[in-house]
């Protein structure tokens, strides 16, 4: 027997993309250069008005009292955990991107890594009762692919168990729970703008609270911990946002509706085409809630689909669609958390999930004929695999 050789577990990058997995939106030149104009002249570039004024749109768009804009998710959510004044064990899931996990480690607090939910693939509550320890001090859930996580159930846990809830919100802007804009979960929700997430400033993080003195020390940590006096009352860091990064921010927000809205229009496209195909299971969004859809996620079983995910996404690669494998490997998998000793809990739907889910492309221009099309090389997948299986019995008895 030959020796295999090594699979490259890169995922293969289409050799000629038609169809990315993401294109976010931008405003065009012309709807913002009058204010970039204004920023040039008048060199604030920090600190000035189109900061507080994205801030105060999207209070309002979340329906939430304070809105803290700030330099990045990752950096918002350690400043929100290191202002509530957290040590010990944080529960967080697994199946999610790597900033959940490495914002605990920098906030100072040891991540105990608990499993999803196989429906909604949110954390799961009865995971994290399972998870609780004497040093447990706060629960950080994740909007999975926009799906809200159980707001209500995470909160009575929580206050039962005397804990802080936090929110990694990165997926969720625009999301609903309960026909409520998601945003006034736990202590604050924190949000990310990066260009994969459902509106962008180029980089940047929304914190959204409705605590007045928690929104008023963020701003002092976001400034070094300095609350003017120059005389800094705690060691905060530089979190802020940039004024040009709030314009783009503030011109995207615009868009966040239609953005929501034409991603649920293309998720209805790809889940009547997918939802009946043997061996594709999706995310289940549960009655009341929507999905800001910042992604479209299949999970795809072989046993039932004849194909594995890897080979599924080579032969999308392959036809010019890209996809990802998020979240492969999940969080209690990758090398900085591997040789870390943290806490160990039974994760058995995270590792039967990572190495099924594929990412499909999602984005408002994405086009309903693209959408059929990656639908049909699914199913074009599916099928010729199958054809393969039955062709190989009667192949051996051609001679
Ligand atoms: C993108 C993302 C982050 C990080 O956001 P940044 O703004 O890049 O810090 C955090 N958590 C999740 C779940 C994300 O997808």
């Amino acid at each position: 027997m030959t020796k295999q050789t090594a699979k490259d577990d890169k995922p293969r990058i289409p050799t000629k993309v038609r169809i990315p997995i993401v294109k976010p939106y931008t405003p065009r030149p012309s709807e913002i250069s009058s204010a970039i104009s204004e920023i040039l002249d008048t060199g604030m570039l920090t600190n000035g008005k189109f900061v507080s004024r994205f801030e105060g749109k999207v209070a309002e768009f979340l329906q939430v009292e304070h809105a803290v804009a700030v330099s990045s998710c990752t950096s918002g959510l350690i400043m929100t955990m290191k202002t509530l004044d957290l040590s010990g064990e944080i529960i967080v899931p697994s199946f999610t991107f790597s900033a959940t996990g490495h914002a605990c480690y920098w906030a100072g607090l040891e991540p105990v890594f608990v499993d999803c939910d196989l429906r909604d693939w949110t954390i799961s509550i009865q995971a994290c009762r399972k998870a609780l320890s004497s040093k447990t001090r706060a629960v950080l859930a994740v909007h999975t692919f926009g799906n809200p996580a159980a707001v209500d159930a995470l909160s009575e846990f929580a206050s039962d168990n005397d804990l802080e809830l936090v929110f990694d919100s990165a997926h969720a802007f625009g999301s609903l729970y309960q026909d409520r804009r998601v945003g006034f979960g736990g202590h604050a929700e924190v949000f990310s703008l990066t260009p994969t997430k459902i509106i962008t400033a180029g980089e940047g993080g929304i914190i959204a609270t409705n605590d007045a003195h928690l929104a008023a020390e963020l701003r002092i940590f976001r400034n070094y911990g300095d609350d003017g006096s120059y005389d800094c009352r705690f060691v905060g860091f530089n979190g802020r946002m940039p004024e040009f990064n709030a314009l783009l921010g503030l011109a995207t927000l615009e868009h966040a509706d239609e953005e929501v809205k034409a991603r649920n229009s293309l998720a209805a496209i790809y889940r009547e085409h997918l939802s009946g195909l043997p061996g594709i299971t999706l995310q289940e969004i549960y009655p009341g809630n929507v999905s800001s859809y910042k992604d479209f996620t299949i999970l795809v079983d072989e046993a039932l689909f004849g194909v594995t995910r890897d080979r599924l996404s080579d032969f999308l690669a392959d036809r010019g669609v890209a996809t990802k494998k998020y979240f492969d490997p999940p969080l209690h998998r990758q090398s900085a958390y591997r040789s870390r000793v943290f806490r160990k809990t039974d994760l058995p739907v995270t590792e039967y999930m990572c190495t099924r889910t594929l990412t499909l492309p999602m984005y408002s221009s994405l086009k309903a004929s693209e959408v059929q099309h990656i639908c049909n090389l699914i199913k074009l997948c599916h099928q010729s695999e199958i054809m393969e299986t039955r062709k190989r019995p009667s192949d051996a008895s051609e001679h």
